[in-house]
């Protein structure tokens, strides 16, 4: 249906940047945010990141893969260090403290068993009320297609938040069952229901996609978002409106 902006299958939607957003409940204390690449949650989602440790709330990183096929000059065992590095120190300035790699391979990422299995050992050392992630749908709402590793690590994280709850699965993957998880939460997705005010945090939210400056030297030119203040600025003031504050980024709330 081409005028459906919530039709992640219709290549010609747009995320309709007037639509009426909910504001994502605060009460919660520990979150766990499971992204395929360094760099992703720094493209907007990392504002909210950090409205939430002011808050006092704690939050862990896990990075499926180190994203060490992500830059075409270099070979995947430097990419890996640099990028490794460029995610630690993203994420210490919007106040996450632990950042963990699971080193599944960049580009090759499978929503599979054993990538449940890394989630749900994950999930249940961790023990969050909230997980956290980017867009899994098959688009953002505008042309293009989504990675196949973002579409497979959401897909992956859900299942693995059930599968941590189930004590009969993944015996001896380490940790004790956990089913304490209440939501989860997808940035930028084109069917975002919530918002998050990131009028006050949006400095550090662009502070910490700048930590990302060799991957951002290595983008093609004139590739979407290689200057971070304007791009997150531009699509924070597009999704504030709805959510009735000058600046927010959008997510789709999944009840779990
Ligand atoms: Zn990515």
């Amino acid at each position: 249906m081409a005028d459906d902006p919530t039709d992640p299958t219709d290549p010609t939607a747009t995320t309709d940047p007037a639509r009426t957003l909910e504001a994502v409940p605060e009460d919660w204390d520990r979150a766990l945010a499971v992204v395929a690449h360094p760099d992703d949650l720094e493209y907007g989602v990392a504002s909210a990141i950090a409205r939430w440790t002011d808050q006092g709330k704690t939050i862990t990183y896990c990075l499926v893969s180190a994203g060490e096929a992500g830059i075409d000059s270099m070979p995947p065992d430097e990419c890996a260090r640099v990028r490794m590095d460029e995610e630690r120190r993203s994420a210490a300035v919007v106040g996450v403290d632990t950042v963990e790699f699971l080193g599944h391979p960049d580009g090759l990422i499978e929503a599979n068993v054993g990538l449940r299995r890394d989630l749900a050992a994950t999930i249940r050392r961790h023990r969050p009320e909230v997980v956290i992630s980017i867009n899994f749908r098959e688009t953002f709402g505008f042309p293009g297609f989504n990675h196949a590793d973002h579409r497979a690590t959401g897909l992956a994280l859900i299942d693995a938040v059930r599968d941590a709850g189930n004590r009969w699965l993944f015996v001896g993957a380490g940790g004790e069952p956990w089913d304490g998880v209440r939501m989860a939460l997808f940035g930028n997705s084109p069917v975002s229901g919530h918002g998050v005010d990131i009028t006050d945090t949006i400095d550090r939210g662009v502070a910490s996609l700048e930590e990302h400056r060799v991957y951002l030297d290595g983008l093609p030119e004139g590739t979407r978002g290689t200057d971070p203040d304007s791009f997150l600025r531009g699509m924070a003031t597009q999704v504030g409106p709805g959510l009735g504050v000058d600046l927010a980024v959008a997510f789709e709330l999944i009840p779990l």
